[in-house]
Protein backbone atom coordinates (compact mmCIF):
# COMPACT_ATOMS: atom_id res chain seq x y z
CA UNK A 1 0.00 0.00 0.00
CA UNK A 2 1.32 2.79 -0.51
CA UNK A 3 1.13 5.25 2.47
CA UNK A 4 2.05 8.91 1.65
CA UNK A 5 1.58 11.00 4.43
CA UNK A 6 0.68 7.88 6.57
CA UNK A 7 3.05 5.55 8.67
CA UNK A 8 5.78 8.79 8.77
CA UNK A 9 6.41 8.52 12.99
CA UNK A 10 9.32 6.69 13.99
CA UNK A 11 10.01 5.05 11.15
CA UNK A 12 13.09 3.72 12.61
CA UNK A 13 11.03 1.96 15.65
CA UNK A 14 8.52 0.14 12.65
CA UNK A 15 11.41 -0.57 10.40
CA UNK A 16 12.84 -2.91 13.73
CA UNK A 17 9.65 -4.46 15.04
CA UNK A 18 9.22 -5.05 10.99
CA UNK A 19 12.74 -6.74 10.90
CA UNK A 20 11.53 -8.58 14.40
CA UNK A 21 8.26 -10.00 13.16
CA UNK A 22 9.84 -11.37 9.83
CA UNK A 23 11.09 -13.53 12.11
CA UNK A 24 7.21 -14.99 13.06
CA UNK A 25 5.75 -15.52 9.83
CA UNK A 26 1.98 -17.03 9.13
CA UNK A 27 3.04 -20.29 9.95
CA UNK A 28 4.38 -19.57 13.24
CA UNK A 29 0.64 -17.76 13.94
CA UNK A 30 -1.11 -20.63 12.45
CA UNK A 31 0.61 -23.26 14.50
CA UNK A 32 -0.62 -21.42 17.92
CA UNK A 33 -3.62 -20.60 16.57
CA UNK A 34 -4.49 -24.09 16.08
CA UNK A 35 -3.48 -25.13 19.59
CA UNK A 36 -4.44 -21.94 21.07
CA UNK A 37 -0.53 -21.83 22.45
CA UNK A 38 1.00 -18.51 23.95
CA UNK A 39 3.56 -16.85 21.57
CA UNK A 40 6.65 -16.86 24.21
CA UNK A 41 8.85 -17.23 21.68
CA UNK A 42 7.23 -13.58 20.28
CA UNK A 43 6.98 -11.99 23.64
CA UNK A 44 10.53 -13.23 24.50
CA UNK A 45 11.85 -11.23 21.62
CA UNK A 46 9.54 -8.55 21.70
CA UNK A 47 10.84 -7.99 25.50
CA UNK A 48 14.63 -8.25 24.61
CA UNK A 49 14.26 -5.91 21.71
CA UNK A 50 12.87 -3.58 24.54
CA UNK A 51 9.28 -3.05 22.56
CA UNK A 52 7.55 -3.76 26.00
CA UNK A 53 8.88 -0.90 27.94
CA UNK A 54 8.84 1.80 25.79
CA UNK A 55 6.36 3.17 28.08
CA UNK A 56 8.63 2.79 31.22
CA UNK A 57 10.50 5.68 31.97
CA UNK A 58 14.27 5.30 31.79
CA UNK A 59 14.82 5.86 35.84
CA UNK A 60 12.96 2.49 35.70
CA UNK A 61 14.99 0.91 32.94
CA UNK A 62 12.43 1.17 29.90
CA UNK A 63 13.02 3.46 27.45
CA UNK A 64 10.61 6.59 28.54
CA UNK A 65 8.75 6.95 24.89
CA UNK A 66 5.53 7.94 24.74
CA UNK A 67 2.41 6.64 23.80
CA UNK A 68 2.49 7.88 19.80
CA UNK A 69 5.85 5.28 19.72
CA UNK A 70 3.98 2.52 21.76
CA UNK A 71 1.28 2.80 19.13
CA UNK A 72 3.93 2.70 16.00
CA UNK A 73 5.27 -0.50 18.09
CA UNK A 74 1.96 -2.45 18.09
CA UNK A 75 0.80 -0.76 14.59
CA UNK A 76 3.49 -2.42 12.74
CA UNK A 77 3.39 -6.16 14.79
CA UNK A 78 -0.41 -6.37 13.76
CA UNK A 79 0.45 -4.46 9.99
CA UNK A 80 2.77 -7.69 9.55
CA UNK A 81 0.02 -10.40 9.99
CA UNK A 82 1.77 -11.24 13.83
CA UNK A 83 -0.86 -10.30 17.01
CA UNK A 84 0.43 -7.93 19.74
CA UNK A 85 -3.18 -8.96 21.99
CA UNK A 86 -1.00 -11.33 23.92
CA UNK A 87 1.46 -8.99 25.25
CA UNK A 88 0.73 -5.74 25.07
CA UNK A 89 -0.70 -5.00 28.63
CA UNK A 90 2.40 -5.64 29.47
CA UNK A 91 3.13 -2.24 28.21
CA UNK A 92 0.64 0.21 29.72
CA UNK A 93 -1.17 -1.65 32.50
CA UNK A 94 1.55 -0.49 34.88
CA UNK A 95 0.42 2.77 34.39
CA UNK A 96 -1.61 2.86 37.09
CA UNK A 97 1.44 1.71 39.54
CA UNK A 98 3.56 4.69 37.36
CA UNK A 99 1.26 6.98 38.32
CA UNK A 100 -0.64 6.07 41.67
CA UNK A 101 2.08 3.92 43.13
CA UNK A 102 3.95 4.90 46.24
CA UNK A 103 8.05 5.00 45.06
CA UNK A 104 8.86 1.66 46.50
CA UNK A 105 6.29 -0.23 44.73
CA UNK A 106 7.62 1.11 41.19
CA UNK A 107 11.24 0.57 42.46
CA UNK A 108 10.14 -2.63 43.19
CA UNK A 109 8.10 -3.65 40.38
CA UNK A 110 8.86 -1.78 37.48
CA UNK A 111 12.24 -2.39 36.50
CA UNK A 112 11.25 -6.14 36.77
CA UNK A 113 8.39 -5.34 34.17
CA UNK A 114 10.82 -3.77 31.69
CA UNK A 115 13.17 -6.75 31.96
CA UNK A 116 10.19 -9.14 31.69
CA UNK A 117 10.94 -10.28 34.55
CA UNK A 118 7.88 -9.98 36.15
CA UNK A 119 4.67 -10.42 33.68
CA UNK A 120 1.88 -7.23 34.48
CA UNK A 121 -0.21 -8.30 31.60
CA UNK A 122 -3.31 -9.36 32.93
CA UNK A 123 -5.82 -7.35 34.48
CA UNK A 124 -9.68 -8.11 36.06
CA UNK A 125 -12.43 -5.06 36.26
CA UNK A 126 -14.90 -6.07 38.52
CA UNK A 127 -17.94 -4.66 39.81
CA UNK A 128 -16.87 -5.88 43.21
CA UNK A 129 -16.28 -2.73 45.79
CA UNK A 130 -14.15 -2.50 48.45
CA UNK A 131 -16.82 -0.05 50.68
CA UNK A 132 -20.37 -0.05 49.32
CA UNK A 133 -22.04 2.06 46.54
CA UNK A 134 -25.01 3.61 49.20
CA UNK A 135 -21.91 4.71 51.20
CA UNK A 136 -19.90 6.40 48.49
CA UNK A 137 -20.31 10.33 47.68
CA UNK A 138 -20.12 9.18 43.89
CA UNK A 139 -20.69 6.16 41.91
CA UNK A 140 -17.29 5.99 41.29
CA UNK A 141 -16.08 6.16 44.51
CA UNK A 142 -15.44 2.91 46.47
CA UNK A 143 -13.24 0.28 44.06
CA UNK A 144 -9.83 -0.06 44.96
CA UNK A 145 -6.92 -1.22 42.25
CA UNK A 146 -4.86 -3.68 44.33
CA UNK A 147 -1.69 -5.79 42.40
CA UNK A 148 -1.93 -9.87 42.70
CA UNK A 149 0.88 -12.17 42.72
CA UNK A 150 -0.97 -14.89 40.66
CA UNK A 151 1.61 -17.14 41.13
CA UNK A 152 0.06 -17.02 45.15
CA UNK A 153 -3.22 -16.33 44.82
CA UNK A 154 -4.45 -19.13 42.48
CA UNK A 155 -5.35 -21.84 44.34
CA UNK A 156 -5.95 -19.16 47.50
CA UNK A 157 -8.74 -17.70 46.67
CA UNK A 158 -8.11 -17.38 42.80
CA UNK A 159 -9.58 -20.01 40.67
CA UNK A 160 -8.62 -19.33 37.26
CA UNK A 161 -11.20 -20.59 34.46
CA UNK A 162 -9.95 -20.48 30.83
CA UNK A 163 -12.33 -20.06 28.29
CA UNK A 164 -11.72 -20.87 24.56
CA UNK A 165 -12.85 -18.45 22.55
CA UNK A 166 -12.98 -17.94 18.65
CA UNK A 167 -9.15 -16.59 18.63
CA UNK A 168 -6.06 -17.36 20.30
CA UNK A 169 -6.39 -14.92 22.98
CA UNK A 170 -5.92 -16.19 26.46
CA UNK A 171 -8.91 -15.45 27.93
CA UNK A 172 -10.39 -16.28 31.32
CA UNK A 173 -12.81 -16.30 33.90
CA UNK A 174 -11.32 -15.17 37.35
CA UNK A 175 -13.67 -16.44 40.65
CA UNK A 176 -12.37 -14.72 43.90
CA UNK A 177 -12.98 -16.10 46.99
CA UNK A 178 -11.68 -14.67 50.46
CA UNK A 179 -8.83 -14.25 48.61
CA UNK A 180 -6.55 -11.94 51.01
CA UNK A 181 -3.33 -9.74 50.01
CA UNK A 182 -1.51 -7.60 52.00
CA UNK A 183 -2.27 -4.21 52.74
CA UNK A 184 1.25 -3.19 50.78
CA UNK A 185 -0.87 -4.85 47.26
CA UNK A 186 -3.22 -1.62 47.67
CA UNK A 187 -1.69 1.04 44.93
CA UNK A 188 -2.87 4.53 46.06
CA UNK A 189 -5.90 5.27 48.47
CA UNK A 190 -8.54 3.31 48.96
CA UNK A 191 -11.86 3.66 47.36
CA UNK A 192 -9.88 6.23 44.56
CA UNK A 193 -9.40 2.62 42.24
CA UNK A 194 -11.32 3.73 39.01
CA UNK A 195 -9.99 7.15 38.91
CA UNK A 196 -6.84 5.78 38.73
CA UNK A 197 -7.52 3.28 35.86
CA UNK A 198 -9.79 5.38 33.72
CA UNK A 199 -6.55 7.12 32.32
CA UNK A 200 -5.02 3.50 31.85
CA UNK A 201 -7.61 2.84 30.07
CA UNK A 202 -7.53 5.56 27.87
CA UNK A 203 -4.51 4.19 27.30
CA UNK A 204 -5.55 0.69 26.94
CA UNK A 205 -8.05 1.99 23.93
CA UNK A 206 -5.67 4.36 22.08
CA UNK A 207 -2.91 1.18 21.34
CA UNK A 208 -5.67 -1.07 20.43
CA UNK A 209 -7.15 1.57 18.21
CA UNK A 210 -3.28 1.25 16.72
CA UNK A 211 -3.46 -2.71 16.20
CA UNK A 212 -6.55 -2.14 14.30
CA UNK A 213 -4.62 0.70 12.18
CA UNK A 214 -2.26 -2.18 11.52
CA UNK A 215 -4.94 -4.69 11.13
CA UNK A 216 -6.42 -2.71 9.00
CA UNK A 217 -3.34 -2.07 6.45
CA UNK A 218 -2.75 -5.99 6.80
CA UNK A 219 -5.77 -6.49 4.98
CA UNK A 220 -5.50 -3.74 2.76
CA UNK A 221 -1.98 -4.62 1.74
CA UNK A 222 -3.08 -8.55 1.25
CA UNK A 223 -6.07 -7.50 -1.00
CA UNK A 224 -4.40 -5.24 -3.24
CA UNK A 225 -1.56 -7.41 -3.92
CA UNK A 226 -4.11 -10.41 -4.20
CA UNK A 227 -6.24 -8.45 -6.71
CA UNK A 228 -3.75 -7.35 -8.99
CA UNK A 229 -1.80 -10.92 -9.38
CA UNK A 230 -5.26 -12.90 -9.57
CA UNK A 231 -6.43 -13.37 -12.75
CA UNK A 232 -10.36 -14.53 -13.87
CA UNK A 233 -10.77 -14.29 -18.08
CA UNK A 234 -7.70 -13.46 -18.81
CA UNK A 235 -7.18 -9.97 -16.82
CA UNK A 236 -6.39 -9.17 -13.26
CA UNK A 237 -9.68 -9.64 -10.83
CA UNK A 238 -8.13 -5.35 -9.54
CA UNK A 239 -8.77 -4.19 -12.53
CA UNK A 240 -12.97 -4.30 -11.98
CA UNK A 241 -13.80 -1.49 -10.14
CA UNK A 242 -16.46 -3.95 -8.34
CA UNK A 243 -13.08 -5.28 -6.83
CA UNK A 244 -11.07 -1.74 -6.62
CA UNK A 245 -13.64 -0.03 -5.03
CA UNK A 246 -13.78 -1.74 -2.04
CA UNK A 247 -10.33 -1.33 -1.14
CA UNK A 248 -10.26 2.26 -1.90
CA UNK A 249 -12.88 2.42 0.32
CA UNK A 250 -11.42 0.63 2.93
CA UNK A 251 -8.02 2.56 2.94
CA UNK A 252 -9.97 5.49 2.93
CA UNK A 253 -12.00 5.11 6.08
CA UNK A 254 -8.28 3.59 7.97
CA UNK A 255 -6.46 6.46 6.80
CA UNK A 256 -9.55 9.16 8.73
CA UNK A 257 -9.56 6.61 11.28
CA UNK A 258 -5.84 6.57 11.84
CA UNK A 259 -5.34 10.61 11.71
CA UNK A 260 -8.46 10.06 14.98
CA UNK A 261 -5.29 7.76 16.33
CA UNK A 262 -3.15 10.16 16.32
CA UNK A 263 -4.73 12.78 17.44
CA UNK A 264 -5.41 10.35 20.95
CA UNK A 265 -2.00 9.50 21.09
CA UNK A 266 -0.57 13.04 21.23
CA UNK A 267 -3.47 14.08 23.19
CA UNK A 268 -2.22 11.30 25.59
CA UNK A 269 1.33 12.19 25.37
CA UNK A 270 0.70 16.13 26.37
CA UNK A 271 -1.35 14.91 29.37
CA UNK A 272 -4.37 16.28 27.85
CA UNK A 273 -7.52 14.16 29.19
CA UNK A 274 -8.28 12.97 26.01
CA UNK A 275 -11.26 10.35 27.02
CA UNK A 276 -13.20 11.45 24.35
CA UNK A 277 -10.80 11.03 21.43
CA UNK A 278 -9.70 7.57 23.21
CA UNK A 279 -12.90 6.10 22.53
CA UNK A 280 -13.54 7.96 19.15
CA UNK A 281 -10.39 6.28 17.93
CA UNK A 282 -10.70 3.07 18.96
CA UNK A 283 -14.25 2.96 17.90
CA UNK A 284 -13.14 4.36 14.14
CA UNK A 285 -10.24 2.06 13.67
CA UNK A 286 -12.13 -1.19 14.83
CA UNK A 287 -15.18 -0.44 12.30
CA UNK A 288 -12.50 0.48 9.94
CA UNK A 289 -10.34 -2.72 10.27
CA UNK A 290 -13.68 -5.04 10.68
CA UNK A 291 -14.71 -3.58 6.86
CA UNK A 292 -10.95 -4.09 5.50
CA UNK A 293 -10.99 -7.55 7.14
CA UNK A 294 -14.67 -8.32 5.45
CA UNK A 295 -13.20 -6.46 1.85
CA UNK A 296 -10.43 -9.20 2.04
CA UNK A 297 -12.24 -11.99 2.42
CA UNK A 298 -14.36 -11.11 -0.42
CA UNK A 299 -10.90 -10.38 -2.17
CA UNK A 300 -10.05 -13.46 -1.87
CA UNK A 301 -12.92 -15.60 -2.97
CA UNK A 302 -12.40 -18.80 -2.05
CA UNK A 303 -8.74 -19.32 -0.72
CA UNK A 304 -10.19 -15.95 1.76
CA UNK A 305 -11.08 -19.27 4.14
CA UNK A 306 -8.17 -20.89 3.37
CA UNK A 307 -5.89 -21.20 6.63
CA UNK A 308 -2.72 -20.62 4.84
CA UNK A 309 -3.60 -16.95 3.75
CA UNK A 310 -3.71 -15.42 7.05
CA UNK A 311 -6.66 -14.23 6.14
CA UNK A 312 -9.13 -15.95 8.12
CA UNK A 313 -7.38 -16.25 10.99
CA UNK A 314 -6.79 -12.25 11.05
CA UNK A 315 -10.67 -11.68 10.18
CA UNK A 316 -11.11 -13.35 13.90
CA UNK A 317 -8.70 -11.80 15.67
CA UNK A 318 -9.85 -8.38 14.50
CA UNK A 319 -13.42 -8.56 15.09
CA UNK A 320 -12.71 -8.83 19.23
CA UNK A 321 -11.84 -5.22 19.03
CA UNK A 322 -15.58 -3.77 18.79
CA UNK A 323 -16.66 -5.57 21.81
CA UNK A 324 -13.47 -5.95 24.23
CA UNK A 325 -11.72 -3.96 25.60
CA UNK A 326 -15.19 -1.98 25.40
CA UNK A 327 -18.07 -2.11 23.15
CA UNK A 328 -19.38 0.17 20.45
CA UNK A 329 -22.42 0.81 21.93
CA UNK A 330 -20.63 2.31 25.32
CA UNK A 331 -18.61 4.53 23.66
CA UNK A 332 -21.89 6.14 21.43
CA UNK A 333 -23.49 6.14 25.04
CA UNK A 334 -19.89 8.10 26.38
CA UNK A 335 -20.32 10.57 23.08
CA UNK A 336 -24.09 10.53 24.20
CA UNK A 337 -24.16 11.90 27.14
CA UNK A 338 -20.18 13.02 27.91
CA UNK A 339 -20.16 15.07 25.03
CA UNK A 340 -23.65 16.00 23.28
CA UNK A 341 -25.47 16.40 27.01
CA UNK A 342 -27.99 13.66 26.26
CA UNK A 343 -29.84 11.98 29.19
CA UNK A 344 -27.87 8.81 30.77
CA UNK A 345 -29.86 5.50 30.18
CA UNK A 346 -28.25 3.53 33.16
C1 LIG B 1 -10.81 -12.06 24.12
C2 LIG B 1 -11.26 -11.20 25.25
C3 LIG B 1 -10.31 -10.65 26.12
C4 LIG B 1 -10.69 -9.87 27.20
N1 LIG B 1 -9.75 -9.39 28.05
C5 LIG B 1 -10.12 -8.74 29.19
C6 LIG B 1 -9.16 -8.33 30.17
O1 LIG B 1 -7.97 -8.53 29.99
N2 LIG B 1 -9.59 -7.72 31.29
C7 LIG B 1 -10.91 -7.48 31.51
O2 LIG B 1 -11.26 -6.91 32.57
N3 LIG B 1 -11.85 -7.81 30.59
C8 LIG B 1 -11.48 -8.45 29.45
N4 LIG B 1 -12.43 -8.84 28.52
C9 LIG B 1 -13.82 -8.50 28.77
C10 LIG B 1 -14.32 -7.39 27.84
O3 LIG B 1 -13.79 -6.15 28.27
C11 LIG B 1 -15.86 -7.40 27.85
O4 LIG B 1 -16.28 -8.60 27.22
C12 LIG B 1 -16.42 -6.20 27.09
O5 LIG B 1 -16.14 -5.00 27.77
C13 LIG B 1 -17.95 -6.30 26.93
O6 LIG B 1 -18.54 -6.52 28.19
P1 LIG B 1 -19.49 -7.77 28.45
O7 LIG B 1 -18.85 -8.99 27.84
O8 LIG B 1 -19.79 -7.80 29.91
O9 LIG B 1 -20.75 -7.47 27.60
P2 LIG B 1 -22.15 -6.88 28.11
O10 LIG B 1 -21.91 -5.70 28.99
O11 LIG B 1 -22.97 -8.00 28.64
O12 LIG B 1 -22.74 -6.38 26.74
C14 LIG B 1 -23.29 -7.25 25.77
C15 LIG B 1 -23.80 -6.41 24.60
O13 LIG B 1 -24.79 -5.48 25.06
C16 LIG B 1 -24.41 -4.15 24.79
N5 LIG B 1 -24.77 -3.28 25.94
C17 LIG B 1 -24.53 -3.53 27.25
N6 LIG B 1 -25.00 -2.51 28.00
C18 LIG B 1 -25.56 -1.62 27.15
C19 LIG B 1 -26.22 -0.36 27.30
N7 LIG B 1 -26.42 0.19 28.50
N8 LIG B 1 -26.65 0.28 26.19
C20 LIG B 1 -26.49 -0.27 24.95
N9 LIG B 1 -25.86 -1.46 24.75
C21 LIG B 1 -25.41 -2.11 25.83
C22 LIG B 1 -22.90 -4.17 24.61
O14 LIG B 1 -22.48 -3.13 23.74
C23 LIG B 1 -22.68 -5.55 23.99
O15 LIG B 1 -22.84 -5.48 22.58
C24 LIG B 1 -12.07 -9.61 27.42
C25 LIG B 1 -13.03 -10.14 26.52
C26 LIG B 1 -12.63 -10.91 25.47
C27 LIG B 1 -13.69 -11.49 24.53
Amino acid sequence: MGDGHLSETFPEIREAVRRLCARFPGEYWRELDRERAYPSEFVAALTEAGFLSVLIPEEYDGSGLGLEAACAVLEEIHRSGSNGGACHAQMYTMGTLLKHGSDQQKREYLPKIASGELRLQAFGVTECRTTPREECAKPSDGMSVLLVDMREAVGNGLTIRPVRTMLNHATTELFFDDLRVPASALIGEEGKGFRYILSGMNAERILIASECIGDGRFFIDRAAAYAAERNVFGRAIGENQGVQFPIARAYVQLSAAAEMVTKAARMFDAGETGGTEANMSKMLASEASWFAADMCIQTHGGFGFAEEYDIERKFRETRLYQVAPISTNLILSHVATHVLDLPKSF
